[in-house]
């Protein structure tokens, strides 16, 4: 591992200042991803700046309704609030899905959506690789994609997002909050993420150096009926193959609202809009929940190893919104 410096900023105005006086400085909270990527020399960086001794690792009700979640806030803390628990199962499912016991109790609020992907040649600096280096090509392009995109992928890119945790916040349309150079500002979980398109090393919208503070979440109380279902290799812990983050509001049986997200699909969390607007307004029946899959997942365009995705994603699709809707398949 390439050595490198320790800071520990006393507030979050130096934090930024230190990041953005270094090109090759990097925030470090539970340290759960960067770590293994700096041993692996994917990630180099010369400098660490320690976020975890700020004082973002608050959970605080918002006064018009909703959850204000400090950056520095654990998974596992996050995972068994009470009122996560309450008001939205969706977030603490998908967060016990996600890792072990062990990682949870060291990953972060923000680490987690700023996770690298999972893609094996990202991770290997002896292949090809536009994320991590840009111009050398892909190699899971025509080689391994078995766990990688149908989605919105592009010719110099086809890896996914590993969170299940930013899936879970693409249906509740959260919202980030982030610190910069110039001051603070909202981001909005949909505009959080990129494509892949020309710039894969690109995975957010966010500037060099910005920090993320908190992730809001808005008052919405359909989420209490909300669920999280994850298709995985093993049982103990494993990244998604496939994931939903579903949230489903009935009124006399027709679907009065509905929030879905998708994970291990693309190159970010994957809103489906279209299936939500297939399934509002309707009588909810597991059929329409099929049909609305299907219109989802018409622009799917899966790689050479991992067709099975799509009718896996529609499966679960259809089981999570069944589940919820309390009717027999
Ligand atoms: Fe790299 Fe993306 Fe290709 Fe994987 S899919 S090898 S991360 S460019």
């Amino acid at each position: 591992m390439r050595s490198f410096h320790y800071r520990r900023p006393a507030d979050v105005a130096e934090a930024v200042a230190l990041l953005g006086a270094d090109p090759e400085a990097a925030y470090l909270a539970g340290g759960t991803n960067l770590v293994d990527l700096m041993k692996l020399g994917v990630q180099r960086p010369d400098l660490l700046v320690d976020v975890t001794r700020l004082p973002l690792g608050g959970i605080e009700p918002l006064p018009g309704g909703g959850l204000r979640i400090g950056a520095t806030v654990r998974n596992s803390s996050l995972a068994a609030h009470p009122v996560v628990r309450r008001d939205y199962p969706v977030l603490s499912r998908a967060l016990l899905a996600a890792a072990s016991g062990q990682l949870r109790n060291m990953a972060t609020t923000g680490g987690n959506l700023m996770q690298r992907t999972r893609c094996v040649y990202f991770q290997d600096t002896g292949k090809a690789c536009n994320k991590r280096e840009p111009g050398t090509g892909c190699a899971a392009r025509h080689g391994q994609n078995r766990d990688l995109a149908i989605l919105d992928w592009s010719e110099q890119c086809v890896a996914t997002h590993p969170s299940d945790l930013a899936v879970a916040l693409a249906a509740l349309d959260a919202v980030v909050e982030v610190a910069e150079a110039g001051g603070t500002r909202d981001v909005p979980v949909a505009e959080f993420y990129r494509s892949p398109g020309e710039h894969p090393e690109r995975e957010t919208t966010l500037p060099r150096g910005a920090l993320i503070t908190a992730v809001r979440l808005p008052p919405l109380p359909a989420a209490r009926r909300s669920a999280y279902l994850k298709v995985r290799d093993r049982a103990s812990f494993a990244f998604a193959v496939g994931s939903v983050a579903a949230v489903l509001d009935l009124d006399a049986g027709v679907v009065r609202d509905v929030r879905l997200a998708y994970g291990a699909v693309a190159h970010r969390p994957w809103r489906a809009l279209r299936a939500e607007a297939e399934l509002r307004g309707r009588p909810f029946t597991p059929e329409l929940a099929g049909r609305a899959a299907d219109a989802e997942l018409e622009a799917a365009r899966p790689l050479s190893h991992n067709a099975f995705k799509v009718p896996l994603v529609r499966a679960i699709t259809v089981r999570a919104l069944t589940e919820l809707a309390g009717v027999e398949a």
